[in-house]
């Protein structure tokens, strides 16, 4: 019966709220209407009568068939008295302030050119902690902060349980300040932060721009820790430069180790990342939808995540399949079909804009370089990316057939030359208007 009781709390419950609290949890006596059991800490045996005081009711009474009474003894092993006597209660045990989210690891994390260097410090500062100190990792909304951070922790947490781990948020940090000033209990704040703590994992650092006392208290913190050589992660969504109102000492503390940037994905990684993300959620796109998700919400991945969850939802709600028609309409977004038709005026408007020239210097006769290459450029894509045969190109900059067949020619060749300007001016070109199409839409 023991291993019975054992087993089935066990199944209950997630495996890192098991290896925190049960660790040494035991039956101690079972008797006709009672159990009890035994763990090896008073903080612990407090915690669990009152956080799983009634799944161990549940429990039993699952197992028995009838209402057991139980109770939880606090019993030291001799050993573990004498070394630990003067140590804090809990010293061994990872502290987390905000749980992580288990999802949040290394290995659900895709790696492509936009984080890869983001992605190599946090594994390094996980592998080695405090030794690339901080770690200063930054990037807009919803590139994958939260998740790298999380990651480190999730791989100290198994990998190095020995070590006081924090993760939380500026805001969170905040709070807890203002609480123990409140409660006259500064001293005890600054003792858990400062001293207690072998890594602290801090996300979202701007959320302290303006706020000057506790930059002043975040300060210190990182000096004792610093000097202490425990690791220090801060997540924030610019680089530290950009901090403004932020006391320079401390931003130039945050650019004492390594400043690592995210940005966003490239295609192929969205479309990894997304891939992911559906099987994480144990659903089935098609790759089409995938790909139309991945072009249009590459700019932040939370919102990429809440495209794929509504397709999924409505696949399994409407048991229908949703094809790229469908996915188009319910996130309101453009398909591929309709990019194509992009109103011609458009794509003059856009040459005008990422060149910088007007439509009146393009569709006039002027031999001014940059003109020149925009209109080259511009019945390139016409062409190629929108469909448009070559007397509709002819027509909309207002050109003789030959010429614009010749003019596309050249920029074919010096394409294939491995001409980089030129490429990048016609990825410049059509991710101005891919990022027009979908912002319209959205
Ligand atoms: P941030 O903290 O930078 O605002 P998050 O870490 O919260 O962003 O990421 C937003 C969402 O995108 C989360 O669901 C996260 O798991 C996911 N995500 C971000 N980057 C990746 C990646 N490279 N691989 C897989 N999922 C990712
Ligand atoms: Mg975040």
């Amino acid at each position: 019966m023991r291993e019975k009781i054992i087993e089935s709390l066990k199944s209950k419950l997630n495996r890192r709220v098991w290896e925190s609290w049960f660790g040494t949890f035991d039956v101690k006596e079972i008797g006709a209407d009672y159990v009890v059991f035994q763990v090896g800490n008073l903080f612990i045996r407090d915690w669990l009568e009152k956080k799983y005081g009634a799944l161990i009711s549940k429990t039993l009474r699952e197992l028995f068939g009838k209402q057991m009474n139980f109770q939880i003894d606090y019993a030291p092993a001799q050993s573990q008295e004498e070394s630990e006597q003067d140590e804090p209660l809990v010293k061994k045990r990872p502290l987390v302030l905000t749980p992580l989210n288990p999802i949040l690891t290394f290995e659900n994390f895709v790696v492509g050119p936009s984080n890869m260097f983001a992605y190599s410090t946090s594994i390094e500062v996980a592998k080695n902690p405090g030794k690339y100190n901080p770690l200063f990792l930054h990037g807009g909304v919803g590139l994958g902060k939260t998740h790298l951070v999380q990651a480190i922790g999730h791989y100290l947490f198994k990998n190095e349980p020995d070590l006081r781990v924090i993760y939380l948020t500026s805001e969170r940090f905040l709070n807890e300040l203002v609480d123990s000033i409140k409660k006259n209990k500064v001293q005890e704040f600054r003792e858990r932060f400062r001293n207690k703590v072998d890594v602290l994992l801090l996300d979202d650092v701007q959320f302290l721009i303006g706020k000057s006392g506790i930059q002043t208290e975040l300060f210190h913190t990182f000096n004792e820790l610093y000097n202490a050589g425990k690791q220090i992660v801060v997540c924030s969504d610019r680089d530290p430069q950009q901090l403004e109102k932020f006391q320079d000492r401390l931003v130039s503390r945050f650019q004492m180790g390594v400043v690592a940037k995210i940005d966003k994905p490239d295609e192929e990684t969205c479309f990894k990342i997304a891939n992911r993300m559906v099987q994480l959620e144990g659903g089935r796109l098609q790759e089409d939808v995938l790909r139309l998700v991945a072009t249009h919400f590459s700019d932040n991945l939370r919102r990429l995540r809440g495209a794929l969850v509504k397709l999924i939802m409505y696949q399994q709600i409407s048991n229908e399949t949703v094809d790229l028609q469908k996915a188009a309409e319910l996130l309101s977004v453009a398909s591929f079909e309709t990019k194509k038709v992009l109103p011609e005026e458009k794509l003059i408007d856009a040459l005008c804009k990422v060149f910088g020239v007007t439509q009146q210097e393009i569709l006039g006769k002027g031999r001014k370089q940059i003109v020149i290459n925009a209109r080259q450029i511009g019945m390139f894509v016409a062409k190629n990316h929108f469909g448009l045969s070559l007397r509709q190109v002819a027509e909309l900059f207002g050109r003789s057939h030959p010429t614009v067949s010749h003019t596309i020619q050249k920029v074919e060749e010096l394409l294939s030359s491995g001409n980089i300007v030129v490429k990048n001016q016609i990825d410049q070109l059509m991710k101005y208007m891919t990022d027009r199409v979908s912002n319209q839409s959205i």
